[in-house]
């Protein structure tokens, strides 16, 4: 059960999680086809199989369909906007609502219908807050927001069939035993399915013990001259203090921590603190929340092919302001974006973003199950229908080491932002080639599209070479990988 990332978005060559799972034996046959990778999606999410009103009235496909078509036009038009130095409104949410308040002075259909339209409208604006981490569209900023790159390909999820070297590196423990290309038919045996896979090839193809877990970091000390016991008469421009007190020396560090742990911490996560710039890139990049609530049902509800289901919460508009905390986790949109998941025949998996998933968080399993199953037994018209057997969540904004989910461009900061957060220290020039380090990585932004000139897993793929390659040849990341996230 993924958690957290579930699908390889835009999986074509140019993504370097594709390259990797593919490497490790993770993508099958369509998957790894031609024509899977070049089919274009503009970034924006499929359409419902179904869609209903939160009182069970069915919605009829033909005005969803309309009503997606007019969103995602706008949402491709916050491109023109790229580069530009004003722009008309400050926000992405703004500038929907602006376009679409002159669409609506053109609907020509009776009130109840136009009702229809914007609550239907209103179930795309929670989607693109799902996607993009974020309470509201109104606090994503819109000049940058043209920045993000959609990669080709249709998006996909990993299965687990090993075993699989690293094919990056001659010695590579393993290597030759990769089973032949061309999809999971024929391929070792079974191992960890989905995102694990990937963390596990890398792992495996690291040396043993490379990797520690658990050690949660305190403090990082940079910029000074470090001599540890255990390492007589070298030094250190880097300590790492761990909270267990452990003290590990560094001449390189890479932080990728998220940005809602640093903007929590940064204060004293960092000793001496970070350079103003970085720490106002921190304060002013956004980070929100995005939950997946699974549900595990005895018999499924829905038809085996249905793929999402959409549910249009009734008298909802992009114009009704949001409350800032809601009473109940089903006030709002806490079922905005359902999925029958793809590989599960009896889980629903529903996403819920902003401030209800902030306080959805706060709530009991049982809580959350009775609030979920009193809003599907309204939305299918069925008060009988059994109540989920299990719910499974993840919760992201309570985790101390997360706090949140993604980040985005927010009002008042711009992609410099994500450059600047990226850019290694000591900024000055004073480090020798040996002691270079960056202490910050750019932070990952939403879960769809990547950002404009180095996306994070674009970056990450060259650190994933430098230590692999590094590490299997016996050295440690030396000057010559450049140690930036
Ligand atoms: C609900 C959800 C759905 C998503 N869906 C997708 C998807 O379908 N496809 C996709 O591509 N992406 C998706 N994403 C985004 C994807 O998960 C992230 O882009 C990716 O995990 C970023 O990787 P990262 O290594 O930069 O950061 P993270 O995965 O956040 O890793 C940072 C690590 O730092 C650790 N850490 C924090 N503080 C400390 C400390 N003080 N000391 C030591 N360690 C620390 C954390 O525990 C964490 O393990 C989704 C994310 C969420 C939350």
């Amino acid at each position: 059960m993924e958690l957290g990332a579930h699908w390889i978005h835009g999986p074509s060559q140019g993504n370097p999680v594709f390259q990797l799972a593919a490497e490790f034996g993770l993508l099958g046959e369509k998957e790894l086809s031609a024509e899977n990778q070049q089919v274009e999606t503009g970034g924006h999410v499929a359409l419902p199989s179904m869609s209903r009103t939160s009182s069970g009235t069915s919605v009829s496909l033909e005005l969803v369909t309309e009503m997606a078509s007019l969103f995602h036009e706008l949402i491709d038009q916050t491109r023109e906007f790229l580069n530009e130095s004003e722009t008309p409104v400050a926000s992405v949410g703004e500038f929907l609502k602006k376009e679409i308040s002159q669409q609506v002075a053109n609907w020509t259909e009776d009130e109840d219908t136009k009702k229809l339209k914007l609550a239907i409208l209103n179930t795309f604006f929670n989607i693109e807050c799902c996607v993009s981490g974020t309470h509201s569209m109104d606090l994503v900023a819109l000049a940058p927001f043209g920045e993000y790159t959609v990669l080709p390909g249709l998006d996909c999820t990993l299965a687990g069939y090993g075993p699989q070297p690293c094919q990056r590196c001659p010695s590579c423990p393993g290597r030759g035993t990769r089973p032949e290309k061309g999809g999971r038919k024929g391929r070792g045996p079974e191992r960890a399915g989905g995102y694990q896979g990937l963390t596990n090839g890398i792992l495996d193809s690291l040396p043993k013990d490379t990797m520690v877990f658990d050690k949660p970091v305190k403090t990082i000390h940079w910029n000074g001259s470090f001599q540890e016991a255990d390492f007589p008469g070298e030094t250190f421009p880097v300590l790492v203090e761990c909270e267990d007190g452990t003290r590990l020396p560094a001449h390189h560090v890479i932080v990728t921590v998220p940005l809602g742990f640093l903007k929590e911490h940064q204060d004293t996560f960092f000793e001496p603190p970070l350079p103003d710039k970085k720490a106002e890139a921190i304060r002013k990049l956004g980070f929100g929340t995005n939950n997946k609530i699974f549900l595990e049902f005895e018999e499924p509800f829905w038809e085996p092919d249905c793929q999402f289901i959409q549910v249009v919460w009734e008298d909802s508009s992009p114009y009704r302001t949001q409350p800032s905390r809601p009473r109940t986790p089903g006030s709002r949109s806490s079922l905005d974006f359902w999925s029958c998941l793809l590989r599960s025949s009896h889980v629903l998996c529903g996403f819920i973003a902003g401030l209800e998933s902030e306080f959805m968080e706060t709530l009991s399993d049982e809580e959350v199950l009775l609030s979920l199953t009193q809003v599907l037994r309204r939305m299918t018209g069925n008060p009988q229908l059994p109540a989920a057997k299990s719910v499974r969540r993840s919760r992201w904004y309570s985790a101390p080491y997360t706090r949140g989910s993604y980040s985005y461009v927010a009002v008042g900061s711009t992609g410099d932002d994500l450059d600047l957060m990226a850019q290694p220290l000591p900024a000055d020039g004073t480090g020798t080639q040996d002691s270079r380090y960056s202490l910050l990585g750019k932070p990952h932004i939403g879960h769809f599209i990547l950002p404009r000139t180095g996306p994070s897993c674009l970056a990450g793929e060259k650190l994933i070479a430098s230590l692999v390659c590094g590490t299997h040849r016996g050295s440690s990341p030396g000057p010559g990988c450049e140690l930036v996230t």
